[in-house]
């Protein structure tokens, strides 16, 4: 059977290992599992929004393999069910608000919308945000705003998991930063760590037993590795790439000290070295959300248009003769999402069991496949 375009291009490798899960299914367990643990019934389909939208792209780390984590934060009694989220200072074009240690997900979503709104009375909307936690994927809120017509630009700090160039020890955060932008048929989706990987993705690679690739980790004593073990051992990550150091980049390493100022010293939040993991109380995630107006700096149509001519100026151009295409940013992420609403949502079969016996443990239903 000839295969479409789409199909050819999930962003993820699907090999037997995966199984196969419909969107709503998916959706609904997620919701179902939130609700049990005491979460009201929107904000648990936010979170879950979020959640299933990072595996409908293809970003497996941070889709429901991070469940079990969530769920042992929440029992652990690091998360506040019931937020009191709260605008702590405000002008016409700014906030910071406090998350009162809700879920990252809806104290990120209520602090996107109110950027939003800001940028749409006056051109500008800057919301920064203390006291939150782990709140996903950094696209799901930039994306927010592109669908409303407006640039999103989103980042997070993270609690200490990646060492300074030519340094050995945790103290930045993966600290990811995005930006979307609507462009005529489509979007403009950046989204990317500002370390070598984020810390799922080395989750993944021991799930699946494989090896990671040198210059991403640090052991603990500061040696090159290959292992992810030696991470969760007390390792470190190293920073996005420069000219291919192994001790890390120093542009990634710049990057993530922007991250920094912008989020956790910004709202008057923690920096990552004092950032905590979602079971512990207090655990002080920051967040920066931006939101601006395009229609307020040039003809709305003039910049999507624009955007599009460049995208494809950008694809057409001459590509090395071993690849098959040049994408943008984000296009591949969208063709997985259209593909896997078609077909199902894969998960590997080891996370597909792991839901399965959060379903026990819970009660609820178990996750069917699609046959
Ligand atoms: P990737 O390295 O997979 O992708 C980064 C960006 O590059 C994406 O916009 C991606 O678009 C684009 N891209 C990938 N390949 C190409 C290509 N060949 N040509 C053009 N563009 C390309 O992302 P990361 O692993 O760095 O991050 C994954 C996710 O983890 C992000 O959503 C991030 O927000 C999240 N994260 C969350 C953290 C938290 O604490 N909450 C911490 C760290 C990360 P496309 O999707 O289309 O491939």
């Amino acid at each position: 059977m000839v295969k479409t375009l789409s199909e050819l291009y999930e962003k993820v490798k699907v090999d037997e290992n995966y199984v196969r899960v419909s969107k709503d299914d998916l959706f609904n367990f997620v919701v179902k599992v939130f609700m049990k643990l005491g979460i009201p019934e929107n904000d648990a389909k936010t979170i879950a929004d979020c959640i299933v939208t990072a595996d409908l792209r293809g970003i497996e780390s941070h889709g429901v393999q991070r469940l079990k984590r969530y769920i042992n934060g929440i029992r652990m009694g690091g998360v506040n069910l019931k937020p009191n989220i709260r605008i702590v200072r405000d002008g016409p074009s700014y906030a910071v608000v406090d998350g009162d240690e809700g879920m990252g997900h809806v104290v990120g979503t209520f602090a996107m919308r109110l950027a939003i709104e800001k940028a749409k009375k006056t051109g500008i909307g800057v919301v920064v945000v203390r006291n939150s936690n782990h709140f996903g994927i950094a696209g799901y809120y930039s994306m927010m705003a592109a669908r409303e017509n407006l640039i999103g630009i989103c980042m997070t700090n993270t609690r200490p998991l990646v060492a300074p160039t030519w340094g050995i020890d945790r103290v930045l955060g993966t600290n990811p930063i995005s930006l979307a932008a609507p462009m005529e048929n489509g979007y403009l989706l950046i989204d990317m760590a500002t370390s070598t990987a984020p810390a799922g993705e080395i989750e993944i690679r021991k799930r699946k037993g494989d090896k990671i690739p040198e210059g991403w980790v640090l052991d603990k004593n500061g040696n090159m590795t290959t292992n992810p073990d030696d991470f969760f051992a007390g390792g470190a990550l190293l920073p996005l790439g420069g000219f291919g150091e192994l001790y890390g980049g120093h542009r990634g390493y710049c990057l993530a000290i922007l991250v920094e100022v912008l989020t956790g010293l910004l709202s008057g939040g923690s920096w990552s070295k004092y950032v905590g993991e979602t079971h512990q109380k207090h655990s002080d995630v920051c967040h920066f959300f931006m939101a601006i107006n395009i229609e307020n700096f040039v003809p709305l149509n003039q910049f999507k248009k624009a955007l599009a001519k460049m995208a494809e100026e950008i694809k057409s151009s001459r590509k090395h003769p071993e690849a098959e295409r040049i994408w943008i940013p984000g296009e591949k992420g969208f063709l997985t999402e259209e593909t896997r609403l078609r077909i199902g949502i894969a998960i590997h079969r080891s996370v597909f069991e792991e839901l399965n016996k959060i379903a026990e443990d819970l009660g609820i239903e178990k996750l069917k496949l699609i046959s």
